[in-house]
């Protein structure tokens, strides 16, 4: 039978989705199951031996002849191995290792979530045709993956790119990770959210206290919203003027929920970018939301999947 199609796994702190897909990148089958991410680690690998137990029970399976894998992170590609935050019950658990084991031994390529929604968003979304490229998922935190001359940056362990703990403010408020001042701790939505209410931004008769509602009162024009979506802007253009000076990329695509924003977030962040990206060979970076929807980490696991078959020379 002819081995055309790759599976993919995307998985989550609040879903472990999978799907087979053609060399094109089109969706044939999809399985899903919430992920167990309060439960211990064989309980959360359960439900991903579900969702490949589908994928495996389909009759187009016998076409795959490789898979790929987007993890929340930090992931260790060279030893196979996740540690999400946002599930506590695998810290360098053996993922590649068992998630061969459940698909009949089919060469593994594992990435993380930030470098997998990098590789859809140049394969087939807004940083299409871009070989020097910077792509963010600005939500609940921010995430990052890199493609520089053409090809998917992952570094030796899955993470290259992780903009959301670059620190843009030296002496600013600690991090989770154990730094200070990063971009995540100023620009992901909860941060955005907690600036506004902190000063003095009052939700509507809703309550709702997320991004998306400061979002929505900056539109409205009210003055400390904007200010806390002006001041996640600031952060993420420094982090991608110091990206672009490094690497030298041409594009930064922003996704997630606070990408959502609109002009609330990127016309303020086309600002600081003048400010901050100053040099000659910076200066044409253009930034811009990213295209791909729900489906990009399935769909850059998949990329990860075809590319790394590739390298290796099958
Ligand atoms: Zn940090």
């Amino acid at each position: 039978m002819q081995t055309d199609l790759v599976a993919a796994l995307d998985i989550g702190g609040t879903k472990i989705a999978g799907a087979l897909v053609s060399g094109d990148g089109t969706i044939l089958v999809r399985a899903q199951r919430p992920t167990p991410a309060r439960e211990n680690g064989e309980t959360v690998m359960r439900a991903v031996e579900e969702v490949l137990a589908e994928l495996t029970s389909s009759p187009l399976w016998p076409r795959a002849y490789a898979l790929g894998i987007g993890s929340a992170g930090p992931v260790d590609a060279s030893r196979g191995t996740v540690s999400p935050v946002n599930v506590p019950g695998w810290r360098d658990y053996p993922l590649v290792d068992r998630v061969r084991a459940a698909a009949g031994n089919l060469p593994v390529e594992l990435i993380g979530d930030g470098v997998a929604i990098t590789a859809a968003e140049h394969w087939q979304g807004a940083a299409r045709g871009h070989d020097n490229a910077l792509c963010m998922v600005v939500s609940t935190g921010v995430g990052g993956g890199l493609v520089l001359g053409g090809r998917l940056h992952t570094g030796p362990t899955g993470n290259a790119g992780h903009i959301g703990h670059i620190s843009v403010d030296l002496d600013g408020d600690p991090c989770p990770c154990g730094a200070r001042g990063c971009v995540e701790r100023i620009a992901s939505g909860p941060n955005i959210a907690r600036r506004a209410l902190e000063n003095g931004w009052v939700p509507g008769p809703d309550g709702d206290t997320s991004a998306a509602a400061v979002a929505a009162a900056a539109r409205t024009g009210d003055p400390v919203a904007r200010a806390s979506f002006d001041r996640a802007a600031q952060a993420l253009a420094a982090g991608i003027a110091a990206t672009a000076t490094l690497v030298e990329i041409d594009i930064a695509v922003i996704g997630g929920g606070v990408g959502k924003a609109g002009e609330i977030l990127f016309t303020p962040l086309r600002r600081y970018l003048a400010d901050y990206a100053t040099l000659s060979f910076v200066r044409p970076l253009t930034v811009a939301p990213a295209r791909m929807g729900t489906d990009a980490g399935l769909v850059g696991a998949a990329a990860a999947a075809l590319a790394g078959v590739a390298a290796a020379g099958v």
